[in-house]
């Protein structure tokens, strides 16, 4: 039996997600993240990759990166939240979800996308509704960085 079902996400309301078909002990690997491996030289040149934020993008190491971008990656289907349940893994070419916590049966999978800081966090809203969400998707070292100007500008909602 799989460990995920797709079904519309709460966090992506546009979206999907994947949620936990039982309950799942902490370190439990939960699905492979499968794409193509291309080089990382690849990247740098293909015009796939210039508009977006590397959202499906895994830099495996010096040579190579692993494109999720496909609709056959279910685990693509996982959103963020700044207060995630589950991570990326990998070891050499591959990429895999496991559970950070233990998560009950029904939950959605989340994790932290990892996205650095940077001027164009604000395309990215996140609406993950953690009690520490930033208000944007940006990988956890750096969201002192959104919190520290909310605090110099207007009042945060909250
Ligand atoms: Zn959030």
């Amino acid at each position: 039996m799989k460990l995920y079902k797709i079904k519309k996400s709460k966090i992506d309301s546009k979206g999907r997600g994947l949620y936990a078909t039982k309950n799942i002990k902490e370190g439990t690997k939960i699905i492979n993240y499968k794409g193509k491996i291309i080089t990382n030289k690849q990247v740098e040149n293909s015009n796939k990759y210039n508009n977006d934020k590397p959202i499906y993008l895994f830099t495996l190491n010096k040579r190579y990166t692993l494109d999720g971008d496909f609709h056959w990656n279910t685990a693509g289907l996982i959103n963020h939240s700044c207060n995630p349940n589950s991570q990326y893994d990998g070891k050499g070419l591959k990429i895999w979800i496991t559970a950070i916590k233990d998560i009950k049966k029904g939950e959605e999978f989340t994790c932290d996308y990892g996205f650095s800081f940077d001027k164009d966090y604000k395309q990215f809203p996140c609406k993950c509704s953690a009690k520490n969400c930033c208000g944007y998707i940006v990988r956890e070292e750096s969201r002192w960085r959104i919190n520290k100007k909310f605090a110099m500008g207007k009042k945060i909602n909250k």
